[in-house]
C-alpha cells in the first residue's frame, strides 16, 4: 500500500532512482522522491494521448487503455468499445450525478490508469 499522494509511477520512478544511485544513498534518493511526490495529484491518465473518440469533457480514455471491460461494465452509459481497434472510450459525458459517480468508480478501477478526469468542462445547459 502506498501513501496518499503517491501513485504507482511516483513508487517505480524513485525506486528506479534509487537502484540506479547505488545503496548508499539510494535511501536519500527514495526519500526526496517520496517527499517531492507526496501532495502532488498526478494525472492517472494523459490528456494528451486521449483518444480521438472521446467526446468532448471531463472524463476520457487515453491510448494506455488494454481493452479489459471494466469501464463498460462499470459504467456503460458512457464507456463503449471501438470494435475495430479493441479499446474503450467515452461515447457520453456523465450528465447527472449517478454517472459521475460511476464514471469515478470506473476511473478508480482501471488496472493501467487509462481514464484521466482532467478534461474541458462542458457546460451541458449551454449546449
Ligand atoms: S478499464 Fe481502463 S483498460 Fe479497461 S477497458 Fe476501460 S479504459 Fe481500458
Amino acid at each position: 500500500m502506498l501513501p496518499d499522494g503517491v501513485n504507482n509511477f511516483s513508487f517505480f520512478y524513485s525506486r528506479s532512482l534509487a537502484l540506479f544511485a547505488g545503496k548508499k544513498t539510494s535511501f536519500l534518493f527514495l526519500f526526496a522522491s517520496f517527499a517531492y511526490f507526496a501532495g502532488k495529484k498526478i494525472p492517472m491518465a494523459f490528456i494528451e494521448d486521449k483518444l480521438p473518440e472521446n467526446r468532448p469533457g471531463k472524463f476520457y480514455v487515453d491510448r494506455q487503455c488494454i481493452d479489459c471491460d471494466v469501464c463498460r461494465d462499470t459504467a456503460p452509459a458512457n464507456f463503449t468499445r471501438n470494435d475495430n481497434n479493441g479499446y474503450s472510450y467515452l461515447y457520453k459525458q456523465p450528465e447527472n450525478g449517478q454517472e459521475i459517480a460511476l464514471c469515478e468508480e470506473a476511473m478508480n478501477a482501471c488496472p493501467v490508469e487509462a481514464i484521466g478526469d482532467d478534461g474541458v468542462e462542458v457546460n451541458f445547459q449551454a449546449a
